[in-house]
């Protein structure tokens, strides 16, 4: 038997450097965080808040006319 040097870090030893604000998932050194509404909220997060707080803008196709 002999080891085998790894190249990459191992993700699932990195210490989480904080947690998001909505899902409470954890944050990790080089992740995408946006700070929106006073909090740190994570990629899906973010994508997900954007859609609430547009959502006077969404209409079904074929309702309204542009
Ligand atoms: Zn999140």
């Amino acid at each position: 038997m002999h080891t085998i040097r790894k190249r990459m870090r191992d993700a699932q030893r990195a210490f989480p450097l904080a947690q998001c604000g909505r899902c409470g998932g954890e944050l990790y050194e080089g992740a995408a965080v946006w700070y929106l509404d006073g909090r740190r909220l994570c990629e899906d997060c973010t994508a997900a808040w954007l859609l609430e707080e547009f959502s006077a803008c969404r209409f079904c196709c074929g309702e309204v006319r542009g």
